[in-house]
């Protein structure tokens, strides 16, 4: 049966649930879908993360966030959100997948999901960046010891443990699974050196370590291929195969483009593939199909975060109000 909503918010991340807060105050109905559960990325976060902003700097539709650390952790990120959630009694859907939006009219829209179908006058697409990795695309990436999405240390205890990559992430992984009692934690890393802009405190951790020796690097260094008990790696030195038991690929993520294509927004051809919209209404080049969120950097994941994109609901507000009834 087809159900209708003043405005369809995609992704229920802080930004949809923030625009799911600012609809309301303004008078409009919505209706918050997502293919996974309330706020999936950070759901998916690594289990022993915390956050690098302050708890005020998160905090969505002046709900306090108290954390009982100087920078919260990933447990009262979910915790605080799904007070916000309830609270609000926000009308979220989880676990459905926005499957298609089609324009019907000049404030119409016909939205498919993998559960029913939904007719809105206006969509805000708030779907983030965390559901497609960056893939190595050499062979044995199929294998099950490839890991894309990191969770927590465990697992990898007595290990021979592979990290790709040297931004914050992967510099976290190497650190945790070292400390966590992995048999051997080697880095092989693209590029010269360790990211620039890994965390100025953990910075001089991860380069000690590597010094000292108890984190193996490769730098300037790739995987060709990995194997059920290997895995070969380019070196300036040469091709070297080393024992392996898991690969975590922390390569990094980048937004569907595919899918805001689909629905006829407009991708910049600037190196980082920035979507089109209005700065200073967020509304893409679609009228009434709006953009919030980190989803707005395009290819820039790192540009737009809870603490500064979650006033892309206001925005959002305060534009539709001037042409919804
Ligand atoms: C380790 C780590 C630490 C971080 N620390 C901080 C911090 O300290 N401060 C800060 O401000 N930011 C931080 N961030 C960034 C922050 O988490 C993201 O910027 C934030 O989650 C973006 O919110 P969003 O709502 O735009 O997108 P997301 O939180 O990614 O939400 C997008 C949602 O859309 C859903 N979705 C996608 N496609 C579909 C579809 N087709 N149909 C239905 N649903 C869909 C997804 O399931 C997801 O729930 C951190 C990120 C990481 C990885």
């Amino acid at each position: 049966m087809k159900e209708s909503t003043d405005i369809l918010i995609i992704g229920a991340g802080p930004i949809g649930l923030a625009c799911g807060i600012e609809a309301q105050k303004a008078g409009y109905s919505h209706v918050i879908v997502d293919k996974g559960c309330l706020v999936n990325s950070i759901y998916n976060y690594p289990q022993n993360m915390t956050f690098f902003s302050t708890s005020d700097r998160l905090e969505i539709g002046d709900i306090p966030f108290i954390s009982h650390n100087p920078k919260p952790t990933r447990a009262e990120a979910l915790e605080y959100f799904r007070r916000v959630a309830t609270s609000k009694q926000l009308n979220t859907r989880l676990y459905e997948n926005v499957e298609s939006v089609e324009k019907l009219g000049e404030a119409q829209f016909r939205i498919v999901t993998s559960k029913k179908e939904y007719q809105a006058k206006a969509i805000i697409i708030a779907t983030g960046f965390y559901d497609l990795p960056y893939l190595l695309n050499i062979p044995g990436e199929e294998l099950p010891k490839v890991k894309h999405y990191y969770d927590e240390p465990h697992p990898y205890f007595d290990m021979n443990v592979a990290v790709v990559g040297a931004a914050n992430s992967s510099v976290d992984v190497a650190l945790e699974t070292f400390r966590k009692g992995a048999k051997e934690v080697t880095m092989v890393i693209r590029e010269p050196e360790i990211n620039p802009r890994v965390k100025y405190w953990v910075r001089p951790d991860i380069e000690n370590r590597i010094k000292e020796g108890s984190i193996k690097a490769y730098f300037n260094s790739s995987i060709t291929r990995i194997t059920e008990k290997a895995i070969e790696i380019k070196t300036p030195e040469g091709e070297i195969t080393i024992p392996n038991d898991f690969v975590l690929a922390m390569t990094g993520y980048q937004p569907d483009f595919k899918f805001l294509e689909s629905i006829g927004v407009n991708i910049g051809d600037d190196p980082f593939k920035t979507p089109a919209y209005d700065d200073k209404t967020m509304e893409t080049n679609v009228p009434n199909v709006y953009l919030a969120g980190v989803i707005c950097g395009g290819l820039k994941t790192n540009i737009w975060f809870i603490e500064n994109s979650r006033v892309h609901a206001e925005m959002i507000l305060k534009d539709l109000s001037n042409k919804l009834t």
